[in-house]
């Protein structure tokens, strides 16, 4: 028995990979991305916030350990729906790949009943621990947020080297990959980092299917509650013309390319 921390497991996801899908959040995330809206996938270790619900303030636990067994069962009660659907259970963050043993166990159990599995990941986890999960990992939805060391630095304080390698990795060993890039309003949408990731993205013979992931403003209010500090207060929103001109500039060049997911 393996254990490990979620915080949440979210029945009949849509936009996590093809089909209807479970999605179970891992916690801890070794980035830290400024417009995070998942301040509760952060840390790796329970947490307690205050929430007001009709004037009335209470404690809310985040985060609860479970075992490998109990997590594959939960996944296991929808079974007809993956099967009808050609769904299956993705697993998400943080960054799941912190927890490798946990997710490894998981995997396997899935593998072994026909699962399918994806992983939803920020790439950055070391090349053993990619290794190791891969081959019980039918699609990685792999976010790539910028190519610029020291904006992948200023806005998420970690290197992205070990992103990149990682991503160039899974290619390698031909493996399905989604590319996911959240479009930030200024910091991941410039022209420079658009034509960054193209640039970089070309070099892939690969087969592979790129997401455009608008930034929206759920989960501002919930970033709050965690006493993260806001670091540019509130984005705004991207006109539907402004993302289909950023998708016709990727099309033109040959990627399938997808809003959304
Ligand atoms: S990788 Fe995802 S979960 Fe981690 S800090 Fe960035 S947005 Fe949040």
């Amino acid at each position: 028995m393996v254990r490990g921390i979620i915080f949440d497991i979210k029945k009949y996801a849509l936009h996590d990979g093809p089909g209807i899908r479970t999605t179970i959040f891992l916690k801890g995330c070794p980035l830290d991305c400024w417009w995070c809206h998942n301040p509760e996938s952060k840390n790796d270790q329970i947490e307690t916030i205050q929430q007001k619900i009709n004037s009335v303030t209470s404690t809310k636990i985040i985060g609860k350990y479970i075992d490998d067994d109990e997590v594959f069962q939960e996944i296991m009660k929808d079974e007809l729906f993956y099967d009808e659907s050609g769904g299956g259970v993705t697993f998400s963050g943080g960054e799941p790949l912190m927890q490798s043993e946990f997710l490894l166990s998981i995997l396997k159990k899935c593998k072994k009943a026909g699962i399918h599995t994806a992983i939803d990941t920020s790439g950055y986890c070391t090349n053993h621990d990619l290794k190791k999960i891969m081959k019980y990992t039918d699609l990685f939805l792999f976010d790539l947020k910028l190519i610029d060391n020291e904006l992948h630095e200023k806005y998420m304080n970690t290197n992205n080297d070990i992103i990149l390698n990682n991503l160039e990795y899974l290619f390698s060993e031909d493996r399905n990959i989604q590319i996911r890039v959240p479009l930030i309003p200024g910091i991941t949408d410039t022209k420079e980092n658009m034509n960054d990731i193209r640039g970089y993205l070309e070099q892939f013979k690969n087969l592979f299917l790129l997401n455009f992931i608008p930034y929206n403003q759920f989960g501002e209010d919930k970033v709050l509650k965690f006493n993260y500090p806001n670091k540019f207060g509130k984005l705004r929103l991207y006109k539907k013309t402004e993302i289909d001109e950023i998708a016709e500039n990727f099309k033109r060049y040959g990627f399938q390319v997808e809003i959304g997911g």
